[in-house]
C-alpha cells in the first residue's frame, strides 16, 4: 500500500529528468498515484514523452501559465478522462536570465511583471482551475518556493521577490480552499541542479556554502523533495495547509 494509492496527480513542471517535479513523479508513482503530466512547448514534449512512459503517466497536453485557454484545455482533458483530480503539483518559475545577476535594483516594469505572472500568479489561475474538480473527494495543491523569498539572496533578485509572493498566495489560497477540504502548500527547497537554477549567476558556489553551513552538512537530495512532497499530498498532511515547509538540509535555521 502506497501513501498515494488511487490518487489522480497532475504535474505541472517537468523539463527533464533533472527537475524537481520529475523528482516528484516519481515519488508520486511509487507511492501509488495515478499521473498526468504537461509540457511547456513542443521542443519539451520530446523530452517528457520517455519520462511519461517511465512511470506509465498521461502526457495531458501543453500548457503555458500565462495561457488561459491552455489552462482551461488542460483542466478539461483531465475531468474527461479521471472525473476528479486529488492532487495538483505547481513546479513552475521564470525570470529573464539577465535579472538573475548584479543589482535587483535594475529590474524592468515589463520583466518584473512578468516574473510574477509565472512564478505566482500561475498557481492562483492553477488553483481556481483544479477548485471543481477537488470539491467533492478534497484535494492538496503543492508549489516549490526558495529561502530567497524570505532572505536577499545574491543574484536571485526578482525571483525572489515572486516566490514572497507565491508564499503570500499559499496562504491566501489555503483559507479560500480550506472549507473545501482542499489544502495548499509550499516546500521551499534547497538548492538543485536544474535548467532553472542555472541561470542564477554564482548559483552552484552559493549552493556549495549551504552544504558547508547547514546542521547536516551535505548537498539536498532532489528524491528528499519528492518524499516531503508525497507526504504533503497524501493523507500524512492532512493537518497541514497555507505552510512553507523547508527541505533544505535544515539550511533555514542556521546563523552566523
Ligand atoms: P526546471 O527548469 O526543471 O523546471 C522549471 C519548469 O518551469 C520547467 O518545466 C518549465 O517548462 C516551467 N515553466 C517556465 N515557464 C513556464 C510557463 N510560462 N508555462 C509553463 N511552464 C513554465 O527547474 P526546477 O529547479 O525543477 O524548478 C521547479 C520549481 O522549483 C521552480 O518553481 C523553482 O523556482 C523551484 N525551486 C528550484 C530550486 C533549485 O535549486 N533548482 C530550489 C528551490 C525552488
Amino acid at each position: 500500500m502506497g501513501i498515494a494509492d488511487g490518487k489522480r496527480a497532475l504535474v505541472i513542471g517537468v523539463a527533464n529528468d533533472r527537475s524537481l517535479a520529475w523528482s516528484i513523479t516519481q515519488e508520486l508513482k511509487n507511492q501509488g498515484a495515478e499521473i498526468a503530466l504537461t509540457y511547456q512547448g513542443e521542443a519539451l514534449e520530446k523530452r517528457i514523452k520517455p519520462l511519461a512512459e517511465q512511470v506509465g503517466a498521461k502526457v495531458i497536453g501543453e500548457l503555458d501559465v500565462t495561457s488561459d485557454e491552455q489552462i482551461e484545455s488542460v483542466f478539461a482533458s483531465i475531468k474527461k478522462m479521471w472525473g476528479g483530480l486529488d492532487m495538483l503539483v505547481h513546479a513552475v518559475a521564470f525570470a529573464e536570465r539577465e535579472d538573475l545577476r548584479d543589482r535587483f535594483l535594475n529590474v524592468s516594469r515589463k520583466n518584473f511583471a512578468r516574473a510574477l505572472e509565472i512564478s505566482a500568479y500561475s498557481l492562483v489561475a492553477l488553483a481556481r482551475a483544479a477548485e471543481p474538480l477537488m470539491e467533492t473527494n478534497g484535494g492538496a495543491i503543492l508549489t516549490l518556493s526558495y529561502i530567497g523569498a524570505v532572505r536577499a539572496v545574491p543574484n536571485y533578485n526578482v525571483m525572489g521577490v515572486a516566490k514572497a509572493t507565491l508564499e503570500a498566495c499559499v496562504r491566501y489560497l489555503a483559507v479560500d480552499l480550506g472549507p473545501k477540504n482542499i489544502r495548499v502548500n509550499a516546500i521551499s527547497a534547497g538548492p538543485a541542479r536544474t535548467l532553472s537554477s542555472s541561470a542564477i549567476r554564482d548559483y552552484y558556489s552559493m549552493a556549495h556554502e549551504v552544504e558547508q553551513r547547514s546542521p547536516l552538512k551535505r548537498a539536498m537530495k532532489t528524491e528528499e523533495v519528492g518524499g516531503m512532497a508525497a507526504a504533503l499530498l497524501s493523507g500524512l498532511g492532512s493537518g497541514v495547509t497555507g505552510q512553507t515547509v523547508y527541505v533544505d538540509v535544515g539550511y533555514s535555521i542556521v546563523g552566523v
